[in-house]
């Protein structure tokens, strides 16, 4: 049996003094399964290998090879506001008049949207709104905590950048309309510093002049690269002997003793409990199991230019055109914008050229030449509250997706809850804002 356990690259699992035999090599039953190698699902391995419990990650592609390979690489502790507030709702109609502006829903996926859509736009009532925030401001905290423990942990501390974020306005209507947005961060002790003039070309020298003011914020992290950092986070859970197998998985059952997994080709694997991490394809496999949760895609773009294209010294946030310029080890990232169009539908690049057109304008010494195009799905509940917490139908089976923007920051959090729920240990927050049955 051994030889049907592949490292994540493909290859043959070497053999080292690490390599043990899995319950599945020994004909029995996995302790835990996780399907999705994201950094979701890489976090909650981790975890679950620290507790020294036997986890083995399932992913079609290998570890971090997809949403989360090609993120904006941001550590995002202060980004604490909903997605449905009331300046988005109102920015709507305008951003959806652009058709490569930063916000768009291909009609043909309206229908499809439209329960989502309500949902979405009843988040943003007073009340569950500020619920929200709530639920993220704690989350954020612990996701930081969690962060620099598990970075410490698995020697990857030298892949932060720790030299905040800058965010840009237009106008002072703009920069005025931002203001109830820092005083509920305020509010949750996040700390920032309004700038303009010289103070803001020093933190940002070559920046159109069209941007007049700006905010700080010194405490906002960025890693030298998502993809590098999980696999790294990975190396560091097999050295803790967490396993990984290549293989999509096509239905997923319970029973009393556990979760039965069928893979493509037709095999299946025994666990006694299953966690669910498969990013945007998690509403999938819940649905097999009996529950019924509203996710959906917020499809993003981005272009990788090489390290030379601009010298920007710290994450870049161009919040009225919804996108970001990230720094990072391997390149200079620009990109974001959201597309409400599915899991099925071909990307469509002229998003990320648009927004490479944009960032020309807004740093005009930038080169654009030698870009490496993405596309990402982030998974998103209409709350931007992920789920967290038992599948109410089954209590061998724990949820763990639904990050929306924010799955690269919350996931070393979220790989600690996981952990503790399938320990059955108090959890460190609150999870009853997370829970699979909000809904
Ligand atoms: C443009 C863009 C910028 C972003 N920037 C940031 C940022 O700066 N900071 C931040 O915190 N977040 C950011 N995000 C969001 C972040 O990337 C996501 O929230 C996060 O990557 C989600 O991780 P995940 O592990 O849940 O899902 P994924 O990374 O999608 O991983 C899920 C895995 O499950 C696997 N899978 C699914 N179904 C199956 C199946 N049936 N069988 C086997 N495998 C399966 C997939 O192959 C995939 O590898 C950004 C996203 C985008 C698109």
């Amino acid at each position: 049996m051994q030889g049907n356990s592949k490292s994540p690259d493909g290859g043959r699992r070497p053999s080292s003094a690490l390599w043990a035999p899995s319950p599945r090599d020994r004909g029995e039953a996995e302790d835990i399964a996780i399907i999705g190698g994201g950094i979701i699902g890489i976090c909650a391995a981790a975890f679950l290998a620290e507790a020294g419990r036997n986890v083995t990650v399932f992913d079609r592609t290998g570890i971090c090879e997809e949403t989360s390979s090609g993120n904006a690489a941001a550590f995002a502790f202060s980004d604490v506001l909903p997605m449905a507030h009331k300046g988005m709702i109102k920015n709507l109609p305008k951003w959806l008049a652009d058709p490569l502006g930063p916000l768009s829903i291909p009609p043909a996926y309206l229908p499809k949207l439209l329960p989502w859509l309500i949902r979405f736009w009843r988040a943003g009532a007073p009340a569950k709104y500020e619920a929200s925030l709530a639920a993220q401001a704690g989350m954020m905290k612990l996701a930081e905590a969690e962060w620099m423990g598990l970075l410490d942990r698995s020697g990857t501390k030298r892949m932060l950048r720790e030299d905040g974020s800058l965010e840009f306005y237009e106008s002072e209507a703009e920069f005025r309309a931002s203001l109830p947005g820092w005083a509920a961060r305020e509010r949750f002790g996040i700390g920032f510093r309004h700038v303009e003039g010289e103070s803001l070309a020093d933190l940002q020298p070559g920046l159109s002049p069209r941007f007049i003011k700006g905010t700080f914020v010194p405490g906002w992290k960025t890693v030298a690269d998502p993809k590098l950092l999980g696999k790294a986070i990975w190396a560091y859970a097999e050295a803790k002997g967490a396993r990984f197998e290549m293989a999509r998985i096509d239905r997923v059952a319970t029973d009393q003793n556990g979760a039965t997994l069928t893979l493509a080709d037709g095999t299946s694997r025994q666990a006694r409990q299953l966690v669910v991490a498969a990013g945007a394809w998690s509403h999938l496999l819940a649905r097999q199991l009996g529950d019924r949760i509203p996710l959906e895609t917020e499809r993003g773009y981005n272009t990788t230019l090489p390290r030379n294209a601009f010298d920007v010294r710290r994450q870049l946030i161009f919040s009225g055109h919804g996108f970001v310029i990230t720094p990072l080890e391997t390149g200079l990232r620009v990109g974001g914008a959201v597309e409400l169009g599915g899991i099925e539908r071909p990307p469509n690049f002229n998003r990320s050229q648009a927004l490479l057109r944009k960032a020309q304008q807004f740093l005009p010494g930038l080169n654009p030449s030698g870009g490496r195009e993405w596309m990402g799905f982030r998974p998103s509940l209409p709350d931007s509250v992920p789920v967290i917490g038992k599948a109410p139908a089954s209590r061998s089976v724990v949820y763990a997706f639904g990050h929306g923007h924010l799955g690269l920051t919350q996931a070393a959090a979220t790989g600690r809850l996981i952990r503790e729920l399938v320990l059955g240990q108090t959890p460190a927050v609150d999870l009853a804002p997370f829970s699979p049955q909000r809904f």
